[in-house]
């Protein structure tokens, strides 16, 4: 499987393009273009590579990470899917978006929910769901088991972990997600690709990541 990162908007935050060299399926994870010039960029890359998008998934709702929701849903005729316990962030992402001086129009109504049963056959392997709340009720880590890669949203950085003072944070039930199933689920081997900054390893961070000592 492929990565290929987009850094967008003015919060710096992780667009994915995930998808199998092979198939060329893919999925598009936390679509935060901001303006044309990075919609034009993620367009441009999808259509070299020739890439089948077949999701566009919300590692949670909040205002940086759902910004191109309407755009890769629409630009890519694919289903918008987020878990159901983050829907409120959505619906209340146009008020955020003026508190930190970002113009959102309306964020669409999801197309699907995403819950820890949901499985997604990308190309040769499979994307699955382990519902991390603590950064925001509706948290998901994506995990592909097969090339031991985790997409962690705001959930776990590298040596550091989401900021839990937004609405329905909650740092106990934070370390509690990290701990007890992130880690549960996946080894000291897999890849972190976290919503912000670079790449990093579950082994390190149970080393270094000051948070989580
Ligand atoms: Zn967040």
């Amino acid at each position: 499987m492929k990565i290929k990162k987009f850094t967008v908007n003015p919060f710096q935050m992780n667009c994915y393009i995930y998808y199998d060299e092979d198939s060329l399926e893919g999925v598009i994870i936390d679509p935060g273009a901001y303006d044309k010039y990075e919609e034009d960029e993620i367009i441009s890359f999808v259509d070299s590579k020739n890439i089948k998008l077949k999701y566009s998934l919300n590692t949670h709702g909040h205002i940086d990470h759902v910004l191109g929701n309407k755009f890769a849903s629409s630009c890519f005729n694919i289903p918008q899917m987020i878990h159901g316990d983050d829907l409120f962030l959505l619906e209340n992402a146009k008020i955020h978006g003026m508190v930190f001086g970002i113009n959102i129009d309306e964020v669409p109504t999801p197309d699907e929910y995403i819950t820890e049963e949901l499985v997604l056959p990308i190309g040769e392997s499979e994307l699955r769901f382990i519902h991390t709340p603590g950064h925001s009720p509706g948290g998901v880590c994506i995990v592909d088991h097969l090339n031991k890669i985790v997409f962690s949203g705001d959930t776990i950085f590298r040596e550091s972990i989401g900021r839990t003072d937004l609405s329905g944070g909650n740092i106990n039930i934070l370390l509690d997600s990290i701990h007890n199933k992130l880690f549960y689920q996946c080894d000291d081997d897999y890849t972190l690709y976290p919503g912000h900054m670079d790449e990093t390893t579950i082994g390190k961070e149970k080393r270094y990541n000051p948070f989580l000592r």
